[in-house]
């Protein structure tokens, strides 16, 4: 079917939630993708960061080949294998000496680690410590409780009454994130970079400053890795280039390399809170994502593959700031989580002119183009893309 095509039969069978970019996908290789006019593009957004092995990636395909002739589902009433191992995975590469749960998103993860951060505060200290301390322009979820953790206003409309017991501090502002972490404060969770909200990394000093009230309060600091997470900012998760260390870590994104999977890791201190009934899901930890999440955490965890993340992110960075497009008002982020910064509002025109031409990007906040690229794109890809990127901008 040609773009025109699937489009009529879309606007008559999905749901219209989303503006989606007018082009139909259909294939890939590495970090190239063709859409099905057979038109080619170099893809700088890896889905939303998801495909983190890029497309046609041997490693995955043979895993979750091998898993499916074996076994795909077993709920969640039985022991099995690929779960355990990622875990293992997760928790020896952090240190946080905790344990994992599984979820199957990044909604999802979050509400876990909100759940886990009531449960604790609760069993410690009883009702009324409930509140979860969020960041303005966060982003954390479309559920009804995370989009309430969202600290964006525009998140909090028609699907009233939200959950309760979320405030909101702005990002690098210590001393309004003390006050709002008053005595009923159980959490604090942020992301290190809002990937949503325009590619803006926190002040280290900040994230310090943070980590030292959770200890002094004893509230949990929950760090959304949904998105900097597995890799993608040229560490396995990007707390560890800040030099923290969490009680809670939620991933998803780029967890499965394009599979749908989610975690909630919580370190030693309480990683025992959710105990049996007290939380689940169906699919959580199936084996077939698990089988591909394991190799994903073989690749990706590798300590060369990462510093090949870093010098690629300094790479496309460096290039893009060399084009000398006075359109481009800076670069933002780390590794492979890049913002380049445009006139306000004016980056989805930039976004759908890159696309036009043969790149895929997206975008974030109100002025950034948001690149997430496959982590295993070639230099001879970035060349083309900056090619490409050097005409439109
Ligand atoms: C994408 C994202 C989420 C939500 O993940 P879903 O899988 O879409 O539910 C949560 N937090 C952050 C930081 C994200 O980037």
């Amino acid at each position: 079917m040609t773009y025109q095509q699937l489009k009529a039969e879309e606007s008559k069978y999905v749901m219209n939630t989303y503006g989606r970019f007018p082009i139909a996908l259909d294939h890939g290789e590495g970090a190239t993708l063709w859409d099905v006019a057979g038109k080619k593009y170099i893809d700088l957004a890896s889905g939303i960061g998801v495909n983190c092995m890029g497309y046609n990636n041997q490693a995955i395909i043979d895993a979750i080949t091998a898993q499916a002739h074996k076994l795909m589902h077993a709920s969640n009433l039985f022991t099995t294998a690929p779960m355990i191992e990622v875990a293992r995975k997760l928790v020896e590469k952090t240190n946080l000496n905790g344990k994992v749960f599984f979820a199957n998103s990044g909604a999802e993860a979050n509400e876990g680690a909100i759940k886990l951060a009531r449960k604790y505060s609760f069993d410690k200290y009883g009702e009324g410590r409930y509140k979860i301390v969020t960041l303005i322009n966060s982003f954390h979820g479309r559920t009804v409780t995370t989009l309430k953790a969202t600290g964006q206003e525009r998140f909090h409309d028609y699907f009233f009454p939200f959950t309760e017991g979320f405030d909101y501090a702005p990002a690098n502002d210590f001393d309004a994130l003390r006050r709002k972490a008053d005595e009923t404060a159980c959490a604090i969770m942020m992301e290190l970079i809002q990937g949503e909200g325009g590619v803006l990394p926190l002040d280290r000093e900040f994230v310090r400053q943070v980590e030292t009230l959770c200890r002094e309060k004893d509230m949990l600091l929950i760090i959304d890795e949904v998105q900097t997470g597995i890799g993608r900012t040229g560490s396995l998760f990007c707390f560890q280039q800040y030099g923290i260390r969490p009680d809670v870590v939620t991933m998803a994104k780029g967890l499965g390399g394009g599979v749908p999977i989610g975690a909630v890791l919580a370190a030693e201190n309480c990683a025992d809170v959710l105990g049996p009934g007290t939380h689940a899901t169906t699919f959580g930890g199936t084996p077939l994502v698990c089988a591909a999440a394991n190799a994903v955490l073989d690749t990706v965890g590798d300590e060369q593959f990462l510093a090949q993340v870093r010098e690629k992110g300094e790479y496309l960075k460096n290039g893009i700031l060399a084009l000398g497009s006075p359109h481009i008002l800076g670069v933002r982020g780390m590794g492979l989580m890049l913002g380049v910064i445009v006139e306000d509002g004016k980056h989805t025109a930039f976004a759908n002119k890159l696309i036009e031409n043969g790149v895929l990007a997206i975008t974030a906040g109100k002025n950034a183009v948001r690149l997430l690229p496959p982590l295993t794109i070639t230099k001879a890809e970035m060349d083309e893309a900056l090619t490409i990127m050097k005409e439109v901008f």
